[in-house]
């Protein structure tokens, strides 16, 4: 990158996120990077963001997610209760530099969703949250621009009605662009000043929506709002088990193909080449060999509504959890068993029993 245009962007982070750092929390964010740089399985630093899921509900049926495919294996609904938040915010707050609310399930739909977000941008933690905005109410307009919200990630995949619900089946695309537009509004007229929360639309390209990709940038102009091009997660791994991608790899390729043809953009930087990668040997899928770069089991907490932890937002199966938030220190959590035998599957010795039982050991660094 352009070393001006990196400059740029320094400043324009700090002015931005500067308040929410502090030299502790930097020199924890620095040992928790060479914490994975050299693949460490004990971390001597803590989570320097996290995932904390307001409520695993949806009323969403988005046809690549589990949830809205109510795909087996997960775990019950609810929503997280207050105690537990605030049990979690204060365990993590002196080390924590950001939060996303969500994670499986829409979390407009908690009833304390505001006093959350306001708990912790009082705890100095940038707040971030996404939602597919068929859940938002008036009080939700309002209270958004009022909490202190940093964020707001609005989901929509497509510019017509219908490549927007060839994705998001049942939502109302003339709804949707009332919603941006009631939300920039109200943003404009109640934000504290100088710092209105940044709200960003969140483009999935696909097959089918990759011919809008041009028409985006003056879309998101209109509504006076930024938005970010993302690349589709197919989440084959729901339909190809490892048994069938070792036993039966026709069939899995025959799967693949199918997905790779439905949805996958067909030109431009969105394709994830790794979905093509699998086509040629469907044994990729599941290997512990990690061909892609993630960070979470160093970096990222992820605590679902009932205080279980998973290793990263990919994992859906509660038998993949990693251990459960019970009021404990977090720092007992953190480098627990399970999470250190996710770090051990980043190093050279992956062929242990007991590594292969986690998620991560039949992870190519990218839940497919
Ligand atoms: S709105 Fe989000 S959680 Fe709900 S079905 Fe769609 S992608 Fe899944
Ligand atoms: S399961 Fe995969 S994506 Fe998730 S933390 Fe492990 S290696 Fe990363």
């Amino acid at each position: 990158m352009n070393p001006l245009v990196f400059a740029s962007r320094a400043v324009r982070y700090w002015k931005r996120n500067g308040r929410y750092w502090s030299c502790s929390k930097a020199a924890n964010a620095l040992l928790a990077h060479v914490a994975m740089r050299l693949k460490l399985r004990y971390v001597p630093a803590w989570p320097v963001v996290a995932k904390i899921e307001a409520t695993n509900i949806c009323n969403g049926t988005c046809r690549l997610c589990p949830v809205g495919r109510k795909e087996p294996g997960h775990r019950p609904f609810g929503m997280i209760g207050w105690e537990l938040y605030c049990r979690l915010i204060e365990g993590v707050k002196s080390t924590l530099h950001a939060i996303d609310l969500t994670n499986w399930g829409e979390s407009l739909l908690h009833p304390r969703i505001m006093e959350m977000i306001r708990y912790a941008h009082e705890a100095r933690i940038y707040t971030y949250l996404s939602t597919n905005m068929h859940t938002v109410r008036p009080e939700h307009v309002e209270g958004l621009a009022r909490s202190g919200l940093d964020e707001l990630s609005l989901s929509l995949h497509g510019l017509s009605q219908e490549t927007y619900a060839a994705y998001q089946p049942g939502f109302d695309f003339a709804q949707a662009c009332e919603t941006i537009g009631q939300l920039v509004a109200a943003s404009e007229r109640l934000g504290p000043t100088g710092k209105m929360m940044k709200i960003k639309l969140n483009f999935v390209v696909t097959a089918v929506n990759e011919h809008e990709v041009s028409a985006l940038p003056d879309f998101a102009k209109r509504y006076g709002v930024e938005y970010l091009l993302s690349e589709p997660s197919l989440n084959l791994r729901f339909e190809v088990s490892p048994e069938m991608a070792l036993r039966r790899p026709n069939r899995a390729r025959e799967i693949i193909a199918e997905a790779v043809e439905t949805w996958l953009p067909r030109k431009g930087r969105y394709d994830r080449p790794l979905y093509r990668r699998v086509l040629d040997d469907p044994r990729l899928m599941f290997s512990p060999k990690k061909v892609v770069t993630c960070d979470w089991p160093w970096m990222k907490l992820v605590v679902n509504w009932d205080g279980r932890a998973t290793i990263c937002c990919g994992s859906y199966d509660l038998a993949d959890d990693v251990g459960c938030y019970t009021g404990q220190p977090i720092k007992q959590l953190w480098n627990s068993l399970p999470y250190r035998l996710c770090r051990a599957t980043f190093g050279n010795s992956t062929n242990g029993k007991n590594e292969k039982k986690v998620l991560c050991g039949r992870c190519p660094g990218l839940l497919l």
